[in-house]
C-alpha cells in the first residue's frame, strides 16, 4: 500500500536519481506523481493500411520488415536506422530513427511490427520518422490503443513515467476529493481516483472525455473560487481618489508629437472617471499590438503623480521593463517626477534633471518607502513582500495576458497586498493586454471587470504586407532582405519554440541559425537574442539593435513581447506553422512601428490544409481581434489565451471555449462562498484552493 502524501524518494522502485529529476518537476509525492497528467495521446487504437488520405496525420500500421540499413554521420556524430517494411497491401513503408543504432538488430528481417507515428512521405516511399513500434506478437501497450504522451525532461521518459503510473495506481489508498459529491453526482463527473485511471490509462476515447472533464472542472472550478473571494474583498475597499486636472491632461496631449485615436480619447476617459471614484477601479485595457496602450497608461499614471501619489507599473518581462522605462522618462521629461526601474537584475532611478543612476536595491526601497521615488517600473520584484509604497494610487500591469489567466487573480490579490504606508486604501488597477478575448468570455472568467477597447489604429501605420514563404523562394526574400538592408532597414528572424524540450534547443536552433545566416550575410552585423543571455547580455543585443550597429536581430520567442523599433521593416519567422495566429500576429506587431511599409514573410514546410489555411488568414487580416476568431476556431482557446503561461492544465484550457462549465462552476462557486465565505466548512476545497492560488503564482 502507498499513501499519496508518501515523498516519492521513499517509494520502492523509484531510484534517488529519479526521485530528484521528478522534484526538479515540482513532483515530490506520490500525489503530485499521479496528478502529472498526459499532455495529449497517440491514438493508436485503429490500424490502418497506408494510404495517401492518411498523410500529415498520426497512424498505427502493421508490417513486415524487408531490410535495414544502419548509417553514420561521423561529423555530426549521428546514426540513422533505417528500416524498409510492407504493410499487408504490399505498400513499401520507410522508417528511420537518429541515434537509436540498437533498433537494427531487435528488428531483423522478416519481423511483423507495429509502428505509430504521423505518416509522410518522401521519394516513392511512406516515411514514419523515430515511430513508436512494438513487435506484433506482443500484447499492445505502447501501441494499439490511447497511449499517454507526457511532457518529458531528460532522463525521464513517457515509457517510464507510464509504468511507474500503473504500478502507483494499482496501489494507492483511497485518495481525498475536494469536489462534494453532490456537485459530482450533478455534473457526472468522476471521482478523483476513477478519472486519475482513465485519464492516465484510458478504456476508450468516451471514458476519456469523462475524465478530462473532471480534471477541468476542478481546475475551473478552483479558479472561480479564488477570483469570486478576491472579488468579494476588492469591491468592499476603497481608493484614493483622483480628481480630475483637465488642463494638465490637455498639456500633456498636445506635447505629444501625435494626435491620440479617437479610441485612446475614450479609454483614457474611461479610466480618469474610473479614478475620480472611491471604489476602487478593476478595467482591463483590451488592444491589439501597436495601438498604442502606452500613451492611455502614461494618461492614467500622470493623472495620479500630478497629485502626489505613487504609481507602479508592472511588466512581465526585464526587457520590457527596461524599454518601459525609458518610454516613460522620455514621455514626463518635462515633470518633475522621479522614475525607477526594478527588476532582478536593474535597479536604476532617473530623476528626470540628473543622468540614470545606478542604485543597490536597500537604497531602492529606501527611496520608495519614502517617497523619493513616484513612478516605479519593473516585473514582478516590485511586488514582493519587503516593498513598502508611500500613497500608491495606481498600478498598471502591462502585457497581463503573458502572466496567465489564472495570475489575473493573484495579481490582483497581490495588488491589494501591497504594503502601503497609509494603508487605509488599496491602488486602482489598470490591466492591458494585447490578446482579443472574446468579452463572454473574459467576464465568465474574470469575474466582474469593466473593458476598454482600443479597436483603432494610428493614422500614420501603412498596414503590413504579409506573405507565406515556401522552402523554394526562400533565396527570394533573402535578397529583398540585403535589398532592405541596404537602404538602412532592418530585419526579425524568430524561431520557434519546440515544445518537446523546451529552452535548450530553442537556444540551439537560435545560435545555429545566427551562424547560417551570418554566413549568408557576411556584411551586415547579427544580433542573437535567446533565453539563456544574462539581462545584461540581452539588453546590449537590445541596445545594439536599436542603435542600428547591428542589422538582423535572430531570436527566440522572447521579443514576443513589446519590444519598439521603428526603423525594423522586416519580420521573418521561421516553422511559422508552430505559432498560433494570436501570437504570430503579435510578433508581426514588431514590425509596421514607423513611417516605412513594412513586411512580415511566414516561412514554412508544412503544407497540411489547416496549417496553411492558417496562414492564409495571416496572409489576409491585419486585424488582431478578427485573427483570434478564427484561431479559436481552428485551434481551441488554450493557443489563444496562451498555454504555457496561463497557470493552467492543458486540459483545463482546452476546457475553456466550454462556456458552460465556466458558467456552472461559478454559479456552484458562488453558491458555496455565499454561506461560507472563508471555507472554514469544507476544508479540502480550502486546501485544494491554497495549493492552487500557490501553484498560479508568478515564478
Ligand atoms: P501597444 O499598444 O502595442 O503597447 P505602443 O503603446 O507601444 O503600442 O505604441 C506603438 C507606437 O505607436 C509607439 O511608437 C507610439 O509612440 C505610437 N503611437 C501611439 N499612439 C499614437 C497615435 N495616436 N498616433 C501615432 N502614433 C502613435
Ligand atoms: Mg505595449
Amino acid at each position: 500500500m502507498i499513501f499519496p502524501n508518501t515523498p516519492l524518494r521513499d517509494a520502492s522502485k523509484i531510484t534517488p536519481k529519479y526521485a530528484k529529476t521528478l522534484e526538479k518537476l515540482g513532483l515530490n509525492t506520490v500525489q503530485d506523481f499521479l496528478l502529472y497528467l498526459p499532455f495529449r495521446y497517440d491514438d493508436f487504437s485503429q490500424i490502418i493500411s497506408l494510404s495517401d488520405k492518411y498523410l500529415g496525420s498520426v497512424i498505427t500500421v502493421c508490417a513486415v520488415v524487408t531490410k535495414t540499413k544502419l548509417n553514420r554521420i561521423f561529423r555530426r556524430k549521428l546514426t540513422i536506422a533505417e528500416i524498409y517494411l510492407e504493410d499487408e497491401n504490399q505498400t513499401p513503408l520507410k522508417a528511420v530513427w537518429f541515434n537509436q543504432p540498437f533498433i537494427i538488430e531487435s528488428l531483423p528481417v522478416g519481423t511483423e511490427v507495429r509502428l505509430s507515428g504521423k505518416l509522410e512521405t518522401k521519394g516513392k516511399y511512406f516515411t514514419l520518422a523515430n515511430p513508436a513500434w512494438e513487435k506484433a506478437t506482443r500484447e499492445k501497450t505502447n501501441t494499439g490503443q490511447l497511449v499517454p504522451i507526457y511532457s518529458e525532461t531528460p532522463g525521464i521518459t513517457s515509457k517510464w513515467i507510464r509504468w511507474q503510473m500503473k504500478n502507483f495506481l494499482e496501489k494507492c489508498s483511497s485518495l481525498d476529493d475536494f469536489i462534494p459529491d453532490y456537485l459530482r453526482k450533478k455534473l457526472h463527473l468522476y471521482s478523483l481516483i476513477s478519472a486519475l485511471r482513465q485519464i492516465h490509462f484510458p478504456e476508450n476515447q468516451e471514458k476519456l472525455l469523462i475524465a478530462q472533464k473532471t480534471f477541468a472542472f476542478r481546475e475551473i472550478f478552483l479558479m472561480q473560487l479564488k477570483t469570486l473571494q478576491i472579488r468579494d474583498v476588492w469591491e468592499a475597499q476603497s481608493s484614493i481618489r483622483l480628481k480630475l486636472d483637465e488642463k494638465l491632461i490637455k498639456k500633456f496631449t498636445k506635447n505629444l508629437p501625435f494626435e491620440l485615436t479617437g479610441a485612446q480619447q475614450k479609454a483614457s476617459l474611461e479610466i480618469l472617471n474610473d479614478l475620480e471614484k472611491v471604489s476602487p477601479m478593476n478595467r482591463l485595457l483590451n488592444g491589439d499590438v501597436g495601438a498604442g496602450k502606452t500613451v492611455v497608461a502614461a494618461i492614467s499614471a500622470l493623472d495620479a503623480l500630478s497629485q502626489n501619489c505613487q504609481v507602479a507599473i508592472l511588466v512581465p518581462t526585464e526587457v520590457l521593463a527596461l524599454q518601459h522605462f525609458e518610454s516613460f522618462c522620455k514621455l514626463f521629461k518635462n515633470y518633475d517626477f522621479n522614475i525607477a526601474l526594478l527588476t532582478s537584475s536593474y535597479k536604476l532611478i532617473n530623476n528626470c534633471h540628473d543622468d540614470i543612476k545606478k542604485i543597490t536595491r536597500e537604497q531602492m526601497l529606501e527611496k520608495i518607502t519614502t517617497k523619493k521615488i513616484d513612478l516605479i517600473i519593473g516585473t514582478h520584484a516590485i511586488i514582493q513582500k519587503d516593498v513598502n509604497f508611500k500613497n500608491l494610487a495606481l498600478v498598471i500591469i502591462d502585457e497581463q495576458h503573458r502572466f496567465g489567466v489564472a495570475q489575473r487573480s493573484v495579481l490582483q490579490q497581490a495588488t491589494m497586498e501591497l504594503k502601503d504606508g497609509k494603508k487605509k486604501s488599496i491602488p486602482h488597477l489598470l490591466t492591458m493586454t494585447a490578446t482579443p478575448i472574446p468579452r463572454t468570455l473574459a467576464i465568465a472568467f474574470f469575474g466582474s471587470l469593466d473593458l476598454s477597447i482600443l479597436d483603432e489604429m494610428p493614422k500614420n501605420r501603412k498596414p503590413i504586407k504579409t506573405k507565406i514563404v515556401l522552402p523554394e523562394q526562400r533565396d527570394q526574400v533573402y535578397v529583398f532582405m540585403r535589398k532592405e538592408i541596404d537602404a538602412g532597414r532592418q530585419v526579425f528572424v524568430i524561431l520557434p519554440f519546440v515544445e518537446e524540450s523546451k529552452v535548450l534547443t530553442e537556444v540551439k536552433a537560435a545560435t545555429k541559425e545566427h551562424k547560417k545566416l551570418s554566413l549568408i550575410f557576411p556584411k551586415y552585423s547579427l544580433g542573437l537574442l535567446h533565453g539563456r543571455l544574462k539581462s545584461t547580455e540581452k539588453e546590449t543585443v537590445m541596445q545594439d539593435f536599436k542603435d542600428k550597429k547591428s542589422q538582423i536581430l535572430v531570436s527566440t520567442s522572447v521579443v514576443e513581447v513589446g519590444i519598439d523599433i521603428p526603423n525594423a521593416t522586416i519580420m521573418l519567422i521561421e516553422n511559422s506553422d508552430r505559432f498560433g495566429l494570436s501570437q504570430l500576429h503579435q510578433f508581426r506587431g514588431r514590425v509596421g512601428r514607423g513611417e516605412y511599409q513594412s513586411y512580415c514573410f511566414l516561412f514554412t514546410d508544412s503544407c497540411t490544409k489547416t496549417a496553411l489555411e492558417r496562414m492564409r488568414a495571416m496572409e489576409k487580416s491585419n486585424d488582431g481581434f478578427e485573427l483570434s476568431e478564427i484561431d479559436l476556431k481552428l485551434r481551441g482557446p488554450g493557443q489563444l489565451l496562451g498555454k504555457a503561461q496561463s497557470g493552467l492544465s492543458d486540459i483545463a484550457m482546452e476546457n475553456l471555449n466550454n462556456l458552460k462549465l465556466i458558467k456552472i462552476a461559478k454559479a456552484e462557486a458562488e453558491n458555496i462562498l455565499k454561506t461560507d465565505l472563508k471555507l472554514k466548512n469544507h476544508p479540502l476545497i480550502k486546501k485544494a484552493l491554497e495549493k492552487f492560488a500557490k501553484d498560479a503564482h508568478l515564478e
